[in-house]
């Protein structure tokens, strides 16, 4: 996984480590970068992720619940048809994918609120469709294809109190 600029423009300091843009050559550095985002949140947390079909969201999740010690990490998949997988482990990880909602007054169905607030970390495919019920603390990751095995991907933390970007 290599920063996105490798003359140094945007820095990537351990402390911001791994805010920034980044480019992974294959599906193990998403992982890898998904763990190491793992490291940054606690519980409440909310991870939008924005990105066409195949730039790698499900990808990133399976590293995103193995960093946060879900049982088994393999059982990650879209839950495109049924909303919501839960990843039950050290923290509860909730998965969303609003890829097939119309409506996103069905994220009340599934209780959307309780869990955006509660013990765990909610990371959410498609973010862009429920912009309006995003937090203001939600940590916005974009995900691009560059060709058959790259990926730009872009982590923004919006909260500076936490100190982890810049
Ligand atoms: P999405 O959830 O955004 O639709 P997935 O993670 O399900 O995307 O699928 C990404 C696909 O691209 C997988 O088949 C994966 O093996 C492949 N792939 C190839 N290179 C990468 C990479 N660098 N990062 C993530 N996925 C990659
Ligand atoms: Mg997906």
């Amino acid at each position: 996984m290599l920063p996105k600029d490798e003359t140094g423009k945007i820095p990537h300091s351990a402390k911001s480590f791994p805010c920034g843009t980044w480019v992974t050559r294959n599906p193990s550095e998403t992982i890898e970068l998904g763990k190491a985002l793992a490291k940054r949140l606690a519980r409440g947390d909310v991870v939008a992720l924005y990105g066409e079909l195949g730039s790698g969201k499900t990808t990133l999740v399976k590293g995103l619940a193995a960093g946060l010690g879900a049982a088994n990490p393999d059982r990650v998949r879209s839950p495109t048809f049924v909303l919501l997988n839960l990843y039950e482990g050290r923290l509860p990880v909730y998965h969303v994918d609003l890829y097939r909602v119309q409506n996103v007054e069905r994220l009340h169905d599934i209780a959307y609120e309780e869990y955006v607030s509660g013990d765990g970390v909610t990371v959410i495919e498609w973010a862009e469709k429920a912009e309006q019920l995003l937090p203001r603390k939600a940590v916005r990751v974009h995900l691009k294809m560059l060709g058959k095995k790259s990926r730009e991907i872009r982590v923004e933390f919006p909260d500076k109190n936490r100190n982890i970007c810049r």
